[in-house]
């Protein structure tokens, strides 16, 4: 039976376990899910395209300051004029250049004559354009741009210092009757406009970069890290074409293991696509750590639930335990724990040859106890004897509540002569004693059998001798003890 409430104790905190562990990993894992998922869409639906829009406007505003400028130079009468009149006089072009150059803050400015092919710029005649020329080939690019566009925006190496990158800006000048004189306009150094990009890459926590039409990664801030044109972006290879043939685009796509939500948009001014990244690696990390978080936390009230479960278990298995060995009016043993008992006794017996004797007792004519009393009051004397015995007993000695109003009581270590002693003593004790119950005194004698285990006897036919002894005490006329020899 112990065993049993033991399994069965065993195996109810196995399924508590696995059902506390299970429905915290679901609940953890679908809040992870949930959170995750609408991430992704705050980041894709939300803020990238906002950050996008901001930064392009921004950047825009700042970009379109040179095209207005240049623009401006090529509607020039003053610049048309000149050219017209054979370019005379070449330091005035050259000192208006100078001033717009300073007015304006541009790195550069210039004039390229179609008829003369001279490249002024604002510190005098640099040099001739040559068609053969490869650095020379903006011109003639630019030269033959359809009607309808004006101008081209390019990066470039500066014309008069090639160490340095300019963001140009070549506008198209024709005279008052339509016939194109030269290209005109102004240059932004790099640096600036990269900074700028740093500026709300770092303000956004974005990645910012713009592409050309042909994918090639036009501008930048010195935290790129990625390559020089989008076809060779990892994970972007397939892509590309989606972000250079759409005004815009919004998509995310994997690199590296990562999800990275992509914005794009061409800026219609500079025909460049303006290409804005997130990752969502920190906000994921952070997701991350909540759900291990919650884990652990599961664990531990899993562990709690189990200890508390575990303790209030083993509570209720001791008291089913006790219930089940002992007897309810005296709480003395049970014939059942008696079995338990005298198997240890016996086993301890064969390793150190021990003797082990038992003692039967039944009250001498208990039924007369009944008649005069009342049932009630039987159960008292019963009680009270029980108690009186187990006074009169050691620590390893066993009263078991054997019947009615029958005592066994085993008596380990101890001799049949011993124990004969021992029953003897407790006889002449009942013998004198008044029990006083429920304020009447009442006189109980007991007779006694005692017997000591022989050697590969079996427990019954122990039993069975004590019992015979008994017997012979009553037959011999009560209140006696009989040994079993
Ligand atoms: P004797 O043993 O001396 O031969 O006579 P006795 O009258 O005691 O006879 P026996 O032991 O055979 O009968 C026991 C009686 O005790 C029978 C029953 O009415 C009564 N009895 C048994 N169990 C209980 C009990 O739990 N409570 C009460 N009040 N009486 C019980
Ligand atoms: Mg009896
Ligand atoms: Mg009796």
């Amino acid at each position: 039976m112990g065993n049993r409430v033991f399994s069965d104790k065993k195996r109810f905190i196995w399924i508590l376990s696995l059902l506390l562990l299970t429905a915290f990993a679901v609940t953890s894992g679908i809040s992870y899910q949930v959170a995750h998922d609408s991430l992704s869409k705050q980041i894709k639906d939300n803020n990238l395209p906002l950050t996008s829009d901001n930064i392009y406007s921004e950047i825009q505003q700042d970009l379109l300051r040179p095209i207005f400028i240049s623009s401006l130079m090529a509607q020039d009468t003053f610049v048309r004029d000149w050219a017209i009149n054979q370019e005379q006089t070449p330091d005035d072009l050259i000192r208006y250049l100078k001033e717009i150059q300073e007015k304006y803050e541009t790195v550069t400015s210039f004039f390229v004559s179609e008829s003369s092919r001279n490249y002024y710029h604002s510190s005098g005649v640099l040099k001739r354009i040559e068609d053969i020329n490869p650095d020379d080939a903006w011109y003639f690019r630019v030269r033959s741009l359809p009607k309808s566009e004006h101008y081209e925006v390019n990066i470039d190496p500066d014309s008069a210092d090639q160490n340095r990158t300019v963001i140009y800006v070549n506008y198209k000048v024709f005279d008052f009757d339509g016939n194109f004189i030269g290209v005109t306009g102004v240059g932004l150094a790099v640096e600036s406009v990269k900074r700028l990009i740093e500026l709300y890459q770092q303000r956004y926590n974005r990645n910012v970069y713009f592409t050309d039409r042909q994918g090639n990664i036009t501008l930048h801030s010195e935290l790129y890290q990625g390559a020089s044109n989008l076809q060779d972006s990892p994970g972007l290879e397939k892509l590309a074409t989606r972000i250079l043939t759409s005004p815009s685009s919004s998509f995310a796509y994997q690199k590296e293991g990562q999800t990275v939500y992509l914005n794009s948009r061409l800026v219609s001014e500079f025909k460049w696509h303006l290409v804005v990244e997130q990752d969502d690696a920190q906000s994921e990390q952070k997701l991350l750590t909540t759900f291990w978080v919650n884990i652990g936390l599961s664990l531990l009230v899993t562990i709690g639930v189990l200890i508390i479960a575990n303790m209030t278990l083993g509570k209720y298995q001791r008291k089913l335990e006790v219930m089940a060995s002992t007897d309810k009016l005296t709480g003395a043993a049970n014939r059942q724990a008696f079995e338990e008992h005298f198997a240890k006794v016996l086993t301890q017996s064969v390793l150190d040859g021990s003797p082990i004797s038992i003692l039967l007792m039944d009250i001498d004519h208990f039924k007369k106890v009944n008649d005069s009393h009342g049932h009630n009051v039987g159960d008292l004397v019963i009680q009270t004897l029980s108690h009186l015995l187990k006074g009169q007993l050691g620590e390893e000695e066993l009263l078991c509540r054997w019947g009615g109003e029958e005592f066994l009581i085993l008596l380990p270590k101890c001799s049949l002569s011993q124990g004969g002693e021992l029953a003897e003593r407790i006889r002449g004790l009942v013998a004198e004693r008044e029990l006083s119950v429920n304020g009447s005194q009442i006189n109980v004698t007991i007779s006694c059998g005692v017997a000591e285990y022989r050697h590969a006897e079996k427990a019954e036919e122990l039993i069975n001798r004590v019992d015979i002894a008994l017997y012979q005490a009553k037959e011999q006329g009560r209140n006696r003890v009989v040994l079993s020899y």
